[in-house]
């Protein structure tokens, strides 16, 4: 079958074969025939080395599809259920599934994932990211990652909550935990950036500001909900105007850069939320005075893949969106075939993109 592999670190381009085969299916074992994948900005990291990702292996982290077959001692899923596939699972048994009500941290549900090695090309095994590989056209993933949904959500939609969705609209709604009538800005305006603002608008922010490079990226913006659309040189400006020089209640940096995490800081009010959704890379810091802290009583949070229980949340950003109140459907700005992926990674930052989506 056809997948895209990632040969090499650093690189520019993931070698499509034709000739990659998954290992047989093993207990707890769910395979999936993928029908969409997003195209997500770290599949790119894991390209250059922002993210680690031993090579070889299938790229892909944000994919929906269709049970083929399930492993031995697979319940919650049989042939024929479609599915949203968790790059970070729940164990369901471990401190942070049960007690810490944190399953998005899971540790055991993470290390089974990167365990997870279910493709091969000859006699060679080859990896994936974060288990999930969807960049291929089915895939073997541990059963809890296989989400089950209703047979009458479009895949394509559904493909878009396994990363993207999830990452933005939960960092708003359960990490920062945005509240009705406040005001928030978010600092890039991709698709995780898109994404907060729409999980910004659900809790009812008063004020949501989308801050970005490109102008486009602003307009757009505002269709899915941003009420002001700002450039960084304009942003004191905009303080000043919105929040009357304070800052705003929440700040979400949506970018991963040391700079934008120390902006999104400052533009954050005495006592507001500071939460950062953007990965950076592992050596790169931004400071923070040891008075600021103290003094300011920010909360800077840290938020993983929204802060979401999957088990819950991807049917419950599926109702909104199928209520009207998550444009799903929208974020889909391109449509390509698996062997134009590498295309596909050159136009990430472009600013007529959300998201591309591969059709399988
Ligand atoms: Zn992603
Ligand atoms: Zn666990």
């Amino acid at each position: 079958m056809l997948a895209a592999i990632l040969e090499t670190v650093p690189t520019e381009e993931l070698v499509v074969a034709d000739d990659v085969t998954l290992r047989d299916i093993g207990p707890g074992d769910v395979r999936v025939k993928i029908a969409h994948s997003g195209v997500c900005h770290s599949d790119l990291s894991a390209m250059n080395g922002t993210i680690p990702q031993e090579p070889p292996a299938v790229l892909g982290h944000e994919g929906a599809g269709v049970v083929v077959d399930v492993g031995d001692g697979v319940t919650h899923v049989a042939p024929g259920d479609h599915v949203i596939i968790a790059f970070s699972p729940p164990c369901g048994t471990c401190p942070f599934c049960t007690g810490r009500h944190q399953p998005n941290l899971c540790m055991t549900g993470l290390v089974l994932m990167s365990t997870n090695m279910q493709f091969r090309q000859g006699d060679r095994v080859v990896g994936s990211m974060t288990g999930c590989g969807t960049f291929a056209e089915e895939t073997i993933v541990p059963g809890i990652a296989a989400i089950k949904i209703d047979d009458d959500v479009p895949l394509d939609v559904a493909a878009l909550i396994g990363c993207g969705v999830t990452t933005g609209v939960g960092a708003a709604l359960n990490t920062a935990q945005v509240t009705p009538g406040s005001s928030v800005v978010v600092i890039g305006c991709g698709g995780v950036g898109v994404a907060a603002i729409q999980g910004a608008r659900v809790a009812g922010a008063a004020a949501i500001i989308a801050v970005d490079l490109h102008e486009g990226k602003l307009e757009r913006a505002k269709t899915f909900g941003a009420t002001h659309g700002v450039l960084p040189d304009d942003l004191p400006a905009a303080v000043a105007e919105i929040t009357g020089g304070e800052g705003f209640d929440f700040a979400l940096e949506c970018i991963g850069m040391p700079a934008t995490m120390r902006q999104a800081f400052d533009l954050t009010r005495r006592g507001g939320t500071c939460c950062i959704v953007g990965v950076g890379r592992i050596e790169e810091t931004f400071a923070l005075s040891a008075f600021e802290m103290f003094f300011s009583e920010k909360i800077l949070v840290g938020s993983m893949y929204g802060s979401a229980d999957v088990r819950t949340d991807f049917n419950r950003f599926l109702r909104l969106h199928q209520a009207g109140q998550l444009d799903l459907v929208g974020m889909i700005s391109r449509r390509i075939g698996l062997e134009e992926v590498n295309d596909a990674m050159a136009c990430l930052g472009d600013a007529d993109i959300v998201r591309q989506v591969i059709d399988f």
